[in-house]
């Protein structure tokens, strides 16, 4: 278990009182919050439900606290579930047969379907309809069931994973980025307010500089500097911070232990690649989703390590940051 890792864990239960309520009190995503708050304002004038919507992004960067919000906007009901513990087609039907109308229905990890509940979902979205199957063999017949209009909010760590049709049926797409460093900085001054933790603004600023752009892994940190400060009995600046966060292999860019051995096995044993993402995970130990769903993303929006056709390179800041030379053709 890492503790940058932007998946939720099991500790990450305190995180429900960090949760930001309203549409304003969601730091950054400038673009995408504006958005949404003129199709919220929109359906809410015309008294309709809001039309399905994605968020797409790696993992703690906000999509459920986004659906929530949505739902809260709105006024209605927030069912959730999830893609993988959909397991038959009866399961949706009685989520849906159960919301009321204009709620929202919130599908984490909806690129985990299977693919007759995929489509089940089409009609429903669509023409808020279901097709279900009553009986067996010869005497099965369908019958057609309507359903009160809804909003469902999909979440997704990999929208390339999404079939066709299913993408297709989502009116508002929207991509979650990694934050920036002023926008992390007030949401862990936020988050210290709100558990009245005593944090000084360079202690604040060391950990949002080492959150890796992802809310999620921010308050993890500030809970942990909070253990930290508190045991030690000593004041939460930016020294507590850095030692608090030393001893949990949090490095000065946020990278962990396993960012760094992902760095290193390129460097070390592909003399800075190209390598197949398949190779790495293999000598890493790790499945190739985890290495593209959460290893990989912050790595290379920092140019630590390039996509290429012929596999994974270290970028130039990648060499720098193990410490080593970059060779001449990466810095040219
Ligand atoms: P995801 O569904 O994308 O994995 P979550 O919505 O569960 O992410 O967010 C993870 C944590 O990060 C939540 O506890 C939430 O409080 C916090 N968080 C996410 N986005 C923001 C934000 N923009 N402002 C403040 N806190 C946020």
């Amino acid at each position: 278990m890492r503790i940058t890792d932007g998946e939720r864990q099991e500790d990450d239960a305190a995180e429900g009182s960090l949760r930001p309520q309203i549409l304003d009190e969601f730091i950054g995503q400038k673009a995408l919050r504006d958005n949404l708050h003129v199709f919220i304002q929109a359906a809410k004038s015309r008294g309709e439900a809001m039309d399905h919507a994605l968020f797409y992004g790696p993992p703690g960067l906000g999509k459920t606290t986004l659906a929530q919000i949505v739902a809260r906007e709105l006024g209605v009901g927030f069912r959730a579930t999830s893609g993988p513990i959909l397991q038959r087609a009866g399961d949706l039907a009685a989520i849906l047969t159960n919301l009321q109308p204009r709620d929202v229905l919130f599908v984490d990890e909806i690129h985990r379907l299977q693919p007759a509940i995929e489509e089940t979902l089409y009609p429903a979205m669509e023409d808020f309809s279901l097709d279900l199957i009553i009986g067996e063999g010869p005497a099965a017949r369908t019958v057609r069931i309507d359903l009160p209009p809804f909003t469902l909010v999909g979440a997704t760590t990999r929208a390339g994973l999404l079939t066709q049709p299913l993408r297709d049926r989502f009116g508002i797409p929207l991509r979650l980025q990694f934050y920036d460093v002023p926008d992390l900085l007030l949401i862990v001054k936020r988050g210290a307010e709100k558990l009245r933790f005593a944090l000084a603004e360079d202690g604040a600023l060391e950990i949002a500089r080492r959150s890796r752009g992802t809310p999620r892994v921010a308050g993890r940190l500030l809970r942990r500097v909070r253990d930290f400060a508190l045991v030690a009995g000593r004041p939460a600046d930016r020294a507590m911070a850095d030692a608090a966060l030393e001893r949990l292999e949090v490095d000065r860019l946020g990278l962990d232990a396993m960012d760094r051995r992902y760095l290193r096995r390129i460097a070390d044993h592909h003399n800075g690649g190209p390598v197949g993402v398949e190779t790495l995970a293999a000598a890493l130990a790790e499945s190739r989703d985890t290495l593209e769903e959460m290893i990989e993303p912050f790595l290379i929006q920092e140019g630590l390590v390039l996509r290429t056709p012929r596999g994974r390179m270290l970028g130039e800041p990648g060499w720098r940051h193990l410490g080593l030379a970059p060779p001449a053709a990466v810095v040219a």
